[in-house]
């Protein structure tokens, strides 16, 4: 079995117990060294063997993968936030498909999630927005056309733009152009639940520049909408007018 676990964002206290408790047992380790916490591999045996894949390629992923898993190790594919973002996993699962190997994933939490924390953010607000989109720029990997900054920001909804911190100046340029107002409230959170971690507040037309002050190139998220504003109306859910599955109207 090989285990695809979502390291969490940062913080090593921020894997799920599951993900933890696999790591206690791992033989082998093969995690994305970019991004990965490496304290997390703390939770690992000290006779663990632990590979960085950032320079490796999908053919090497798999290898190690695989001769973990043919010694009988306890075998860890160990990626940030939660694999199923951004994590290039379908092509590994694939890999082990064809050489009938079985896979378990154990989700994470993604940076999206540990950056809503760090600022004290609803992305969901009633009124305001019930749409989380999550998305990133074009850059040198491409995005398909039906999908551009331009198009999904005309939908004003609430926005968490990962993989983009490097050209936050034409990213917000995009947003602008596609609909939102320069004036939209913004935050770039760099390096969440990192002991780094950094959040800088602004609106669209002058966020770009505050996170280039301060030098902020990776490893963070833009994050876009009026949900970071201070108007939104109460929920329904705990509106004591309003009866529910669990509580009648008083
Ligand atoms: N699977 C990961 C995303 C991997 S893509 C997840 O669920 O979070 C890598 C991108 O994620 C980075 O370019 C950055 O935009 C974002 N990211 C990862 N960890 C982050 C963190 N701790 N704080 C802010 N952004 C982070």
């Amino acid at each position: 079995m090989i285990y695809f676990i979502g390291a969490g964002p940062g913080a090593p206290d921020l894997i799920t117990v599951r993900g933890a408790e696999i790591l206690k047992h791992a033989g082998t380790v093969v995690y994305a060294g970019s991004l990965v916490n490496p304290a997390i591999l703390r939770y690992a045996p000290k006779s663990c063997k632990v590979y960085d894949s950032s320079r490796m390629t999908l053919g090497e992923v798999l290898e190690k993968l695989t001769s973990g898993h043919r010694r009988g190790d306890v075998t860890v594919r160990l990626h940030t936030g939660d694999p199923s973002l951004y994590g290039a996993i379908r092509e590994q699962l694939d890999g082990l498909r064809q050489l009938k190997i079985d896979y378990e994933i154990v989700p994470g939490v993604s940076s999206f999630a540990a950056a809503a924390a760090a600022i004290g953010a609803e992305y969901t607000l009633p009124g305001v927005s019930q749409t989380l989109i999550i998305s990133r720029m074009e850059g040198r990997t491409s995005v398909p056309a039906k999908e551009r900054v331009e198009l999904l920001a005309a939908h004003r909804a609430s926005m968490a733009l990962f993989l983009s911190a490097g050209m936050l100046g034409s990213l917000c340029e995009a947003l602008i152009a596609g609909g939102y107002g320069g004036d939209t409230k913004s935050a770039v959170v760099y390096k969440a639940s990192w002991p780094e971690q950094k959040i800088l507040r602004g609106v669209l037309s002058d966020i770009a520049g505050k996170a280039a002050l301060e030098g902020i190139k990776n490893t963070a998220l833009l994050l876009v909408g009026d949900f970071l504003g201070d108007e939104y109306e109460l929920s329904k859910l705990y509106d004591k007018s309003f009866s529910h599955t669990f509580r009648e109207a008083k």
